[in-house]
């Protein structure tokens, strides 16, 4: 459609809308399907093909303490780290999983302490990432259980938090909130990278988590890392990977580790399109557009974001996050979600996000005719006092 490069309102009108008014847009999920068109462009550059006879053993070869971790992969995420500039990686273990979600459950494994009487309290601060509560009670563990807000936690003894950072829903960057000193923190990094906040200096924490999912697009293959600087949490993150599930799919390590390759090289090498750079001004440009009609309807408030210089671009900027964390401005009662899916674009609900209902979580990085779409029907929601 025209909108691609167009941002100046009000040509949020997609020319060839395909959609018919009733299709709901579902912006609910942060699938990043945006990414297609950058890698549509690099055409066969990421093909890997496997014969008969790969692939067959359990073990990888390489020397990880994570056995099942391919090399390729593991040198691919460190030339990466490297490359960016957003975490050290020398001085930790790598440990691969089936996405960041299931790291997410060998760290809370590995910090929850076996001799203790109660399960550990896991928290994290308001608005919090809504699979975290799911995901911690899902199987009833005796070993941890949500404990809410770390905002309003004030329990003595040993805890684990999660810190999101940039935060989703909202975007924000985030340290622990929590005033103990016996707090276990996972870092959750899934964000961190220049298509959505500045990289102002290389993370370096005792447990941090990154995914290929929201880095590059790639939520399919279904690969996540985890960054770990302790021997002993690193082996019992790798065993409980090993009981789980014994190691995650060589194929897509693989494949994963070609993608990674070709950003490397791209961020590098001048006559490449730098991934990060054409992700970066697409979201630069749908935010862009997204707070204008946020300004011209009157009825919705948006978080802002500090100017921040960028190690990697080496210029500063605005994050422009996977989400959009959305406001209405109307009284306690105001259902945003509600709202929202009258006009046939579905969110979800702050409540699910341990806020009110008053805001929304809505994803950024749907393909362009969905973003298209759902400009065009947030810029026909008319206030009260706008008349109907
Ligand atoms: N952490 C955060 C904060 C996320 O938003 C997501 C994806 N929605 C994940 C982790 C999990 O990503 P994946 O399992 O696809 O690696």
């Amino acid at each position: 459609g025209c909108l691609v490069k167009c941002s100046s309102f009000p040509c949020a009108t997609p020319k060839n809308d395909s959609k018919d008014t009733s299709t709901t847009i579902n912006l609910d999920h942060g699938d990043p399907t945006m990414y297609e068109s950058y890698w549509r462009k690099m055409g066969n550059k990421c093909d890997i093909t496997f014969n008969g006879d790969d692939s067959l053993s359990y073990f990888a070869n390489g020397k990880s303490l994570c056995w099942f971790l391919e090399s390729k992969l593991e040198k691919q995420i460190k030339r990466l780290h490297n490359v960016v500039g957003n975490a050290i990686v020398d001085d930790h273990y790598t440990i691969v999983g089936t996405g960041s979600s299931q790291l997410m459950q060998a760290a809370l494994y590995a910090l929850s302490p076996i001799d203790q009487l109660e399960p550990i309290s896991v928290v994290s601060a308001t608005p919090f990432y809504s699979e975290y509560p799911e995901m911690i009670d899902f199987v009833r563990s005796g070993l941890h259980k949500w404990a809410g807000d770390a905002r309003t936690y004030e329990k003595n003894g040993v805890y684990i938090e999660f810190i999101t950072s940039p935060n989703n829903p909202d975007g924000i960057i985030r340290e622990p909130v929590v005033n103990g000193d016996q707090g276990k923190l996972i870092y959750d990094l899934a964000y961190y990278w220049p298509q959505y906040t500045a990289i102002t200096s290389s993370a370096n924490h005792d447990v941090m988590l990154f995914t290929i999912s929201k880095c590059t697009g790639h939520a399919g293959s279904r690969i996540g890392w985890a960054l770990v600087k302790d021997k002993e949490v690193a082996r019992k993150m790798t065993k409980f990977m090993e009981i789980s599930t014994i190691g995650v799919s060589k194929e897509a390590q693989l494949r994963a580790a070609k993608i990674l390759e070709l950003i490397s090289d791209g961020c590098l090498d001048p006559n490449m399109e730098n991934f990060f750079e054409y992700s970066q001004s697409l979201m630069t440009d749908r935010w862009k557009r997204l707070r204008q009609v946020v300004m011209a309807n009157d009825l919705f408030v948006l978080q802002n974001y500090p100017l921040q210089y960028c190690l990697f671009t080496k210029d500063s900027f605005e994050s422009h996050p996977a989400f959009a964390w959305l406001i209405c401005k109307g009284g306690e009662e105001e259902d945003c979600e509600k709202l929202l899916k009258e006009h046939n674009i579905q969110t979800r609900c702050g409540r699910r996000f341990g806020s009110d209902s008053r805001s929304v979580r809505i994803s950024m990085l749907s393909r362009d005719e969905d973003f298209n779409i759902f400009l065009q029907r947030l810029m026909a929601i008319q206030g009260p006092t706008n008349g109907n």
